[in-house]
């Protein structure tokens, strides 16, 4: 009996998935095959966990949704524990696999496995399609070649948005999904345990709860857009860093392709179909614009994203100061917005936008760390981690991505001040500072002694002083990347 072989990588969804509607087109018995590939539970190069327990529960769990998925589909998800240019070929050839699809993927990383798995496969003839299917729009319809995308986000956006490119309709799930060739044995769903990890009970500060998987996917957008009727408002919100509902809370879900980025846009087109079109409803389009160029980008660029000098190769003499470098990840910086920041991440696995903007700023203009370690930190964490994504903006936030405006930084103390007015975001996630009232909260390490015994903090007991003065550190800083600038211009020239 002859079998095709479904790949699945970061799109863990039946709906909208082009290369399972094309193997299932083939009628022939489908292995629709997950491989959790053991050099993803390595360690990254300085040395963090690759998939941290958060990202990797939500993995777990948008496998188990997955295979629940397609089991009501009379299929089964294969799990296999091992790499794919092994475990794919071993299949092939034992349940007589005539070809392979899958999703292309973009990551330096994930594209070395795909051209092994391509030379593996070789061998016993057997061709592997692919498609493109991460982002909102398909490379087809762009009106520029990738060696033309532009550099700079505005004129990505102004090309897209001025050439009337079309986002394609998403696929609806095959009628049919064929059954797996009798006798393969699924394979069981490994735990946390198996991976040799283990979680930090639920932290009851977190604000939203996220389950990987499909279902809850489409449950988040049922409650965002339509019951709670969040995104007529959603440019307002989207910078809180508190509320469940300040922003989307789409990412996780989107980085492993729960739900695909054309659902969500036909989605926001039905809504303002049916409730309203206005300035947000355009605004989260123009995020997931965001989304899509980060990813032709690395498409378009690969090793070069991954540097410490970045797109831009600006070499500045970056520090990898450890001990400095565990107070930012620790949320023991002295500067609440960052440390309230950093300690959510660290209970939860997730930060806003506003919050990752911030923090990313704190480490590489003010303590002058190598963003990659920042980069890498969030890898491990962040249970929306998408290299792409996550990769692209950290260039940006230590100016050496594609924004050429010099040296950029965020005000820390005025950000704080900004974003949460009241402070409370910051009492919630450090305790030790609610006894500080109204504004005072935002810069803790101006209280004088007396006030400090008032709203019972102590600062280098209860709350860490500042390991770095702002503005000297940011001049110190500036001085490195306008030198290293300095240094990259005549070679340009
Ligand atoms: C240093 C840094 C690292 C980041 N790492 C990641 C990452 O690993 N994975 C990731 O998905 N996002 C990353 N982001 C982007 C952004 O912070 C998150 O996408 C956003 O906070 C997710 O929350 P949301 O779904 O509520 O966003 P919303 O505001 O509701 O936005 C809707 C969707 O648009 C996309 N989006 C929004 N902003 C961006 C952006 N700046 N870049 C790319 N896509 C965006 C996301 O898919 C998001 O779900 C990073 C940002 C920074 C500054």
């Amino acid at each position: 009996m002859i079998a095709n072989l479904l790949w699945f990588r970061t799109d863990l969804r039946l709906l909208d998935h082009q290369p399972l509607t094309a193997a299932c087109r083939q009628g022939s018995p489908l292995i629709p095959l997950y491989c959790l590939d053991p050099r993803q539970w390595g360690q990254t190069a300085f040395g963090f966990p690759k998939t941290g327990p958060f990202r990797s529960r939500f993995l777990l769990e948008s496998l188990a949704d997955l295979r629940q998925a397609l089991q009501k589909q009379g299929s089964d998800l294969v799990i296999r524990w091992g790499y794919p240019e092994e475990v794919i070929p071993i299949l092939a050839k034992q349940w007589q696999v005539k070809a392979v699809y899958a999703h292309e993927e973009v990551g330096t990383e994930e594209e070395t496995v795909t051209q092994a798995l391509k030379q593996a496969l070789q061998p016993l003839g057997l061709p592997l399609y692919t498609d493109w299917g991460h982002t909102l729009y398909h490379p087809e319809d762009l009106l520029f070649p990738l060696s033309r995308l532009p550099e700079v986000f505005t004129q990505f956006r102004k090309q897209v948005e001025e050439s009337n490119t079309p986002v394609r309709d998403p696929l609806p799930m095959p009628e049919r999904i064929p059954p797996l060739p009798q006798g393969l044995d699924p394979g069981p769903l490994p735990t946390l345990r198996e991976l040799g990890l283990s979680l930090p009970p639920q932290d009851a500060r977190a604000r939203f709860v996220y389950v990987g998987g499909s279902t809850a996917a489409h449950a988040r957008i049922r409650s965002y857009f339509w019951e709670q009727d969040r995104l007529r408002v959603y440019k307002e919100t989207r910078n809180g860093m508190l509320d469940a509902n300040d922003a989307s809370r789409l990412s996780p879900w989107l980085a492993l392709g729960c739900i695909s980025a054309r659902t969500v846009y036909a989605e926001v087109k039905r809504y303002e179909a049916e409730r309203v079109r206005n300035e947000s409803t355009y605004w989260l389009v123009f995020e997931l614009l965001w989304r899509d160029y980060f990813r032709w980008i690395l498409a378009k660029h690969g090793r070069k994203l991954f540097r410490a000098s970045g797109l831009q190769g600006i070499r500045i003499p970056w520090q990898q100061d450890w001990p400095r470098f565990q107070t930012w990840c620790r949320g023991e910086t002295g500067y609440p917005l960052v440390d309230a920041n950093m300690r959510e991440l660290a209970a939860t696995g997730f930060m806003s936008n506003r919050g990752r903007q911030n923090v990313a700023s704190f480490l590489t203009k003010n303590l002058g760390i190598d963003w990659r370690m920042g980069a890498e930190w969030f890898e491990s964490l962040l249970i929306d981690y998408d290299v792409a994504s996550n990769y692209g903006n950290w260039n940006y936030s230590a100016g050496v991505g594609n924004d050429a405006r010099g040296f950029r930084y965020f005000n820390i103390p005025k950000q704080s001040r900004d974003y949460d007015p009241k402070g409370e975001y910051l009492r919630h996630w450090l305790p030790e500072l609610a006894g500080i009232p109204g504004d005072k909260i935002h810069e803790p390490y101006r209280l004088t002694t007396a006030e400090q015994k008032q709203f019972g903090v102590q600062l280098g007991l209860t709350y860490p002083r500042p390991v770095v003065d702002l503005e000297k550190s940011l001049q110190a800083n500036r001085r490195a990347y306008e030198a290293a600038l300095a240094r990259r211009q005549p070679r340009r020239g």
